[in-house]
């Protein structure tokens, strides 16, 4: 007797349910798809218990005529594809025609339609795919779709779901999603019979952003300014350095309006953001792509959401570069637009506690008071202040100089009236720099924190951050050069290995030469180092090339030996180039002032965490109880 059998279409159903729907946020992915394909302006999504107990969609979209009705329940009834060539250029969200049957294959199911211009509409009744009803339908034009109950008839599915709250929050975030990417659609939630989101229509995505996620975190996004590279656009809005989460949340992507999750994506925004990111924190993103329908495969996921690329590496450095330089182009103001300067201060530095930087005139200065001994007064005696530009084109050490100088000159025990100007020191290319702040220090605080008084409130920075960020782009500019500056040993350093260590250190002696490491293979699994980066400060050399080898093994699948460099830099080195807890004299602090508003992006350390964070007057006033919170 033969053991194949044809399974029968409720089965089929079955089993691909399983594939599209795996829980209620899914039935919710797939009925709004339809929604928005059938050109709806308006979406309302209900849900009762999670999703578990009920799901209506309701749309104002074109409808469905009966016999359409009665065949979109069928498998492999889809109006959108009907060739192979069609799937190639599929547009819409949907295409297999799947959806509708496997749903109503393990659910209560309820369809109701009318298309817009008919006199009466259809109304079917399906339960556990079994056509239970079928009826005129009187609604206005569109189409509801309720599902109740789902899995009734799948214990072992059911049993999978989560609490309600849990199947809640995979709703709510599929909701997100829609919304995001479809802003010019009104977008309703209804949880339990209470409105959870209403979002009108809107032409700006960020007018979405705000609607969803309220305007704290739209005002701490940065825009992606529209990039082309290789028939690839990027575009949107992401968060700034310091803006991050630990989940992949609010990372959102989408691809010619489909919200997808790619991996070669998914490298790019790693890469674009680079040291703006702490470890383990994913970044804020609502990054949209255009590329041509058929530089990519939808066909590849059962729910559509995972595309494959047919070139995923041109698409990973089109998402790095958008990111780059919307993250660079937020720390730097375009010359000769002052008015510019609060705002992209202001997102550069869009941390928390609330972090915006003071609005800063055209010439640039910072001010502190003259000697380290001067108390802060607790009248309202201004500071003294007096002014001395600096050449804009001396080179960053010079510029460090004449600060130290100037202040040792021109300021006298006696504290006459004196503070100093600094220009930011222009970069060899003419690059825009920010404009550094004004800042009036203040003092340091358990000698970390250094206070400084802007003209929005307080901002404190934290010199070892500071430092960090400081000496990561001064290695990283050096390596780029040709290599960091090294110090010879007295006495070479013997480094033993073990054979697989030893195999990864000879893989890299150029790269690690480049990095102010020079060593040299001797004798079965032992190294002699000869000199060291140096900026190295460590008690054992040994121990901290350990860390560099193992940073080598974790680093070995990427490419480019300046990644490596940079991620080396930061992981290691920067850590023993500035001892905690040092005490800074008031020239030092003035020249790390410097030094972090000359850097690349002066608003986070290499690793992410910010170096200077401020609380504005209106928040202490909030503490203070002068002002209602
Ligand atoms: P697919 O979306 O892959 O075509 P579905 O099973 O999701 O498959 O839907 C089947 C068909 O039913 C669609 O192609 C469409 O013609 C029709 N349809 C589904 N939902 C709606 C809706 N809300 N409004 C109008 N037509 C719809
Ligand atoms: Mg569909």
């Amino acid at each position: 007797m033969s053991k194949i059998r044809i399974l029968s279409d409720a089965l089929a159903s079955q089993v691909a349910a399983g594939e599209v729907v795996e829980r209620p946020a899914a039935v919710i992915r797939e009925l709004v798809e339809n929604s928005l394909d059938a050109k709806a302006t308006h979406v309302t999504v209900e849900v009762q218990r999670g999703g578990t107990a009920m799901i209506r969609i309701t749309d104002d979209g074109v409808g469905m005529d009966r016999e359409d009705a009665l065949l979109c329940i069928e498998r492999h009834a889809t109006s959108k594809i009907r060739s192979k060539e069609d799937l190639a250029a599929v547009r819409t969200f949907g295409f297999r025609g799947e959806a509708l049957p496997s749903i109503a294959s393990v659910s209560r199911f309820r369809l109701a339609t009318r298309e817009r211009e008919s006199l009466s509409g259809t109304e079917i009744e399906i339960t556990g795919g079994k056509l239970s009803g079928v009826k005129d339908h009187g609604g206005s034009g569109g189409t509801v779709i309720e599902v109740r109950s789902l899995f009734f008839n799948v214990p072992a599915r059911r049993k999978f779901l989560r609490t309600e709250a849990t199947e809640y929050a995979h709703i709510e975030q599929q909701f997100r999603t829609h919304a995001i990417a479809n802003p010019q659609v009104t977008f309703t939630l209804i949880r339990d019979g209470g409105v959870a989101f209403h979002l009108p229509g809107t032409q700006a995505v960020l007018d979405r952003v705000r609607g969803l996620s309220g305007d704290d975190l739209a005002k701490r996004l940065i825009q992606v300014e529209r990039i082309e590279t290789q028939g690839i656009a990027v575009w949107g809005f992401i968060g700034g350095p310091g803006v991050s989460r630990s989940s992949r949340q609010q990372q959102l992507t989408f691809l010619n309006g489909r919200p997808i999750e790619s991996q070669p994506i998914n490298y790019g925004l790693r890469e674009g953001f680079h040291t703006t990111l702490m470890k383990g924190q994913y970044p804020v993103t609502f990054l949209f792509l255009e590329m041509d329908a058929e530089a990519f495969d939808v066909n590849v996921h059962p729910a559509k959401k995972e595309v494959r690329f047919h070139d995923g590496f041109a698409v990973r450095e089109a998402v790095a570069k958008a990111v780059r330089c919307a993250l660079e182009a937020a720390g730097k103001l375009p010359d000769g637009h002052p008015s510019t300067t609060p705002r992209s201060m202001a997102q550069a530095l869009q941390l928390r506690p609330e972090v915006v930087l003071p609005s800063v005139p055209q010439q640039q200065a910072f001010t502190m008071p003259v000697t380290p001994s001067s108390r802060p007064s607790i009248t309202a005696a201004p500071m003294f202040e007096m002014r001395r530009p600096l050449s804009a084109k001396a080179d960053e050490s010079a510029v460090a100089k004449s600060v130290n100088h100037t202040i040792e000159q021109d300021v006298p025990a006696s504290s006459s009236p004196a503070s100093v100007t600094v220009a930011a020191p222009a970069p060899a290319q003419p690059v825009v720099k920010p404009a550094p702040p004004q800042f009036r220090i203040i003092g340091v605080l358990h000698r970390l924190y250094v206070l400084m008084e802007s003209a929005e409130g307080l901002v404190l920075m934290d010199q070892h951050a500071a430092h960090e960020r400081v000496n990561f782009e001064k290695m990283r500019r050096a390596m780029e050069l040709g290599g960091v500056p090294s110090q010879r040993l007295l006495m070479p350093l013997m480094l033993q290995t073990s054979p697989r260590d030893g195999d990864i250190l000879k893989r890299h002696l150029d790269s690690l030469a480049k990095l102010g490491i020079e060593a040299e293979p001797f004798g079965p699994n032992t190294f002699k180092i000869e000199a060291l980066p140096t900026f190295l400060k460590t008690e054992d050399p040994l121990a901290w090339l350990d860390q560099v080898i193992e940073e080598l093994q974790s680093l070995s699948s990427k490419s480019s030996s300046l990644r490596l460099g940079e991620d080396m830099i930061a992981t290691t080195v920067c850590r023993h180039s500035v001892k905690a807890n040092d005490r800074l004299s008031m020239p030092e602090i003035e020249a790390l002032l410097a030094d972090l508003f000359a850097c690349e992006m002066p608003y986070c350390c290499p690793h992410g965490r910010p170096t200077l964070i401020q609380m504005s007057m209106n928040e202490l006033e909030k503490k203070f109880g002068r002002l209602a919170p």
